[in-house]
């Protein structure tokens, strides 16, 4: 007897190799071979004869064999010719051994091949190139009917994945299920058992469409994990206690008196509501809303030094080093008055220097650390840590949340996204926070320009960067990540610093992801204070770098990006009170849809305009912008699916499921005495949601 989660060595012929091979493609246990859904199907016919058949049809045919033409020539291929006793069939193998072919198809003899079917206008004879089986005449039965076909990796043949799978589903011990009768009557959902045996054994392209009840089902149970962790987690927020922090307002005072600039109102209602859960004896658990360049980060630095002067210790954490050291910088002068002490501490600070931070903290005499998410994983104890900042918390997922909320004195947590997240995708995935949001741009802004320009003209644009360097204003230029080569990568960046350093030598700098930390801030801060007016990067610069004299943007391939992160990017200038251009090349063969991007970018500068549009313009394959967006990636539920219908089927299926989540926690907190909890956590469990079943515990 098996266990669905147990590793998928424990199925028969899982050799070691191919264990590698799957997990690659799969995952490593029983159930992520049965989260393998197939997304086509192959309709096997059996044909008596060659005239009855289409081109492109799968097929399976008795035949007999005429004769072997050897390969002559590399890349030609072998023949195997054969009859229906009217029509010539011929079977092309390529780099196959002749000893194979005169062994599964010996001439005269009859046989049973199955693959798809071409006919070859020239030579009028029908082909099948690579047969998908050769065999006696006995096993025509086994090829015949509907077979499912999944998505593969190197290595890996469709045979592969259906036979483990096959053997998964037939080791399989019976699921119990966890679902109420009434609600599988509801949705004529059928049960867990079955479904996996329905997803993998489709028997029309229609069952393969989300609106099977079978794929409805398991779209259901992963709306239902999500809700369910989320309303844990909060459950767990709102039941921890937490320090009160009612701060004497001293610092406070001082930090807003020191200020270069005006709050806007917006961010002193944000401040408000911050300030306000800050006090009350229950965690905050808030998301900071706020267009790129909207000025979150005082609000921030306001909301720990609330933190401070209530007598505790506060937290920021960045995505990247290079935010880390810039909110460093940038926090110890605004609070340069307080007499307070702030600290960075990241994989960096090593040693000696490593160590008197550890102590400072612990002791208690170091306030406002500044760090990158390594503090968290580490061993790093504080005396009383009573807020954090996650700053663009995109990639900040609820697991590390929970790690974090058990540092310290449960601290509050304050989240913060320049990506505005739609309505339907807030419900979705961030239900349990409470949310400000933060509409108005600081007055002293102008407008970023945006112009659209076909790479073609690079040379013109390389020539016209040169007004802005005379007026002292600095340049970013941005090539784009190709993912599936850094090495091309890498080119490209070297490529374009070598040509701009032709028209602009000694002020070109290069920042790239290969680089060391170290090396990235060397040339960052020599871009800060003017020792070089050009930064040529991949998007590593993308997140909150805030240098206010840079005013031009120059995109290289605009067309391979997201529209948020574009508009990210596009952020990074406009920051001070000059009049900023963003330029975006685009090259060779650019999708309407990616040209319609760029013009919607060319019409706003508005980050939640832009976020809607995205949203509407998002087809089946631009999964970047969902991944850029920080909003997790289903494995089943598909929001950017092409088919309208679709994805209203799943906003229902994800309110109903917010729904069962919230009366299952109303009725059972903790999920402690529900009749289903075990199963429930099991679930929790497949979905890779184990962190939220420790929230269950903690309770
Ligand atoms: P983001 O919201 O993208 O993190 P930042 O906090 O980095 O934006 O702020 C961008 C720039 O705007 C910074 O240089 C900051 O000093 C400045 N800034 C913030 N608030 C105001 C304001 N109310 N008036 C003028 N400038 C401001
Ligand atoms: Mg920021």
């Amino acid at each position: 007897m098996i266990n669905i989660t147990d590793d998928i060595a424990v199925l028969p012929d899982v050799t070691p190799r191919r264990k590698t091979l799957f997990k690659k493609l799969m995952g490593n246990r029983i159930i992520d071979i049965l989260w393998h859904l197939p997304y086509n199907l192959i309709d096997r016919q059996r044909k008596n004869f060659l005239k009855e058949c289409h081109v492109g049809q799968h097929i399976t045919i008795t035949v007999e064999v005429s004769f072997h033409v050897p390969s002559h020539a590399l890349k030609k291929p072998a023949k195997v010719v054969c009859t229906d006793g009217r029509d010539k069939l011929e079977l092309l193998f390529f780099n196959t051994s002749k000893h194979y072919l005169a062994r599964v198809a010996p001439s005269g003899t009859k046989i049973v091949v199955s693959g798809k079917i071409d006919f070859d206008q020239h030579q009028k004879v029908w082909q099948i190139i690579h047969p998908d089986h050769i065999g006696g005449v006995e096993t025509m039965n086994h090829w015949v009917g509907i077979e499912p076909v999944y998505r593969l990796t190197a290595g890996v043949s469709q045979q592969m994945v259906r036979s483990a799978v096959h053997k998964a589903l037939t080791y399989l011990p019976k699921i119990p299920e966890w679902h109420t009768p009434e609600l599988l009557q509801q949705f004529k959902f059928p049960s867990f058992h079955q479904c996996l045996h329905m997803v993998h054994n489709p028997l029309s392209l229609k069952e393969l469409e989300p609106f099977h009840p079978a794929r409805m089902r398991l779209i259901f149970d992963e709306f239902l994990v999500q809700q369910l962790t989320l309303h844990l987690s909060r459950r767990h927020h709102i039941q921890i206690r937490s320090l009160m922090l009612k701060g004497r307002g001293h610092l406070l005072h001082q930090l807003i008196k020191d200020l270069p600039f005006e709050l806007t109102s917006s961010q002193k209602e944000a401040f408000d509501e911050i300030q306000n859960d800050l006090k009350q004896p229950v965690p905050m658990l808030r998301l900071l809303q706020g267009d790129v360049g909207s000025g979150k980060t005082i609000v921030s630095v306001m909301a720990m030094v609330h933190t401070i002067e209530s007598e505790c210790q506060a937290a920021i954490l960045a995505p990247t080093e290079i935010l880390a050291r810039q909110h460093f910088q940038t926090i110890k002068h605004m609070t340069r008055n307080l007499g307070i002490n702030v600290e960075i501490l990241t994989s960096r600070e090593k040693g000696k220097i490593r160590q008197n931070i550890l102590d400072g903290l612990e002791a208690g005499t170091i306030h406002l650390l500044v760090g990158t998410h390594a503090i968290i994983q580490e061993s790093v104890k504080f005396r009383r840590l009573a807020m954090v900042v996650v700053d663009e918390q995109q990639r900040f997922g609820v697991d590390q949340r929970l790690a974090l909320s058990q540092k310290g004195k449960n601290p509050h947590i304050l989240s913060m996204t320049a990506t505005p997240i739609p309505r339907t995708m807030m419900m979705a995935n961030y239900g349990e926070m409470d949310v400000s949001v933060i509409r108005e741009k600081p007055k002293n802004r102008q407008e970023i320009q945006t112009k659209i320009v076909s790479q073609e003209r690079l040379d013109e644009v390389t020539r016209g960067i040169k007004k802005f360097l005379d007026l002292g204003q600095k340049i970013y230029w941005v090539c784009p990540l190709i993912e599936e080569s850094e090495v091309l990568d890498l080119t490209h960046v070297n490529e374009r610093f070598n040509y701009l350093e032709q028209f602009y030598p000694k002020r070109v700098g290069l920042v790239h992801g290969r680089m060391k930390g170290i090396e990235k801030d060397i040339v960052m801060d020599q871009f800060v204070r003017g020792q070089l007016d050009i930064i040529i990067a991949t998007t590593v610069i993308e997140v909150g770098v805030d240098v206010p004299t840079a005013t031009l943007m120059i995109i290289e391939n605009a067309e391979r990006f997201g529209l948020s992160q574009l508009h990210q990017l596009r952020g990074r200038v406009g920051r001070g009170s000059h009049q900023s251009l963003c330029i975006l090349l685009y090259g060779e063969n650019v999708s309407p849809v990616a040209r319609r991007r760029l013009e919607i970018l060319r019409e706003s500068n508005d980050g939640f305009f832009i976020a809607e549009e995205d949203l509407k313009l998002r087809g089946g394959g631009e999964l970047m912008g969902t991944k850029q967006a920080g909003l997790p990636r289903y494995r089943f539920a598909n929001f950017n699916c092409e088919d309208p219908r679709a994805r209203k089927l799943q906003q229902e299926l994800l309110r109903i499921a917010n729904q069962e989540a919230h009366k299952i926690i109303e009725e059972y907190p903790d999920l402690k005495g529900c009749p289903q909890a075990d199963h429930l956590a099991t679930l929790m469990r497949l979905f890779d949601k184990e962190e939220a079943i420790k929230y269950r515990r903690t309770g």
